[in-house]
């Protein structure tokens, strides 16, 4: 294996790797590294009708989703927290993904992600767009965690509230 695809492996030398975008082009395509750059709907909603946390050690990632509701419906989604390039452009991408959802739309939304994440079916939904850009971490198994960071910590977030209202 070359130097360079071995480095990928590591997010801790993901910053020194930035200068060498020829090799970083499958991983880190234009779209990641716009949402890394300008990362939209980062903070906390208010209210936070939703909000979990979660942290990928491998990789140091920390991030918080939080989310408002107005009658069922998701009307903001927000993420704070630091980690990898791959983690906070995701997360910025997820946010803008799930407002006008219903929580089991959402949920359900975030486990057709899971699934491509895991290569287990193709995503072939017509909102692919900047998820497609997403799908390309799965050549790089160790970063798939970093990339489905933030969705798995709004499923949680989901679930719980899910949880604890009738059904
Ligand atoms: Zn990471």
């Amino acid at each position: 294996m070359p130097t360079g695809s071995r480095l990928l492996f590591s997010c801790a030398v993901e910053a020194l790797m930035l200068p060498y975008r020829p090799m970083l082009e499958e991983l880190y395509q234009e779209i990641i590294l716009d949402h890394y750059r300008r990362p939209r709907n980062r903070g906390t909603t208010v209210p936070a009708d939703i909000t979990a946390k979660e942290t990928n050690p491998l990789c140091g990632d920390e991030i918080s989703v939080t989310a408002k509701l107005v009658d069922g419906k998701i009307t903001e989604v927000k993420f704070d927290g630091h980690g990898c390039s791959i983690s906070l452009a995701s997360a910025s991408i997820m946010t803008g993904r799930l407002v006008g959802k219903t929580l089991p739309e959402a949920r359900n939304y975030i486990e057709n992600f899971q699934k491509m994440m895991r290569g287990d079916v193709p995503y072939g939904g017509k909102e692919l767009g900047d998820l497609k850009a997403l799908e390309g971490v799965l050549k790089f198994p160790v970063r798939v965690k970093c990339a489905t960071l933030a969705w798995h910590t709004a499923h949680r977030g989901i679930t719980a509230k899910l949880g604890d209202q009738p059904v």
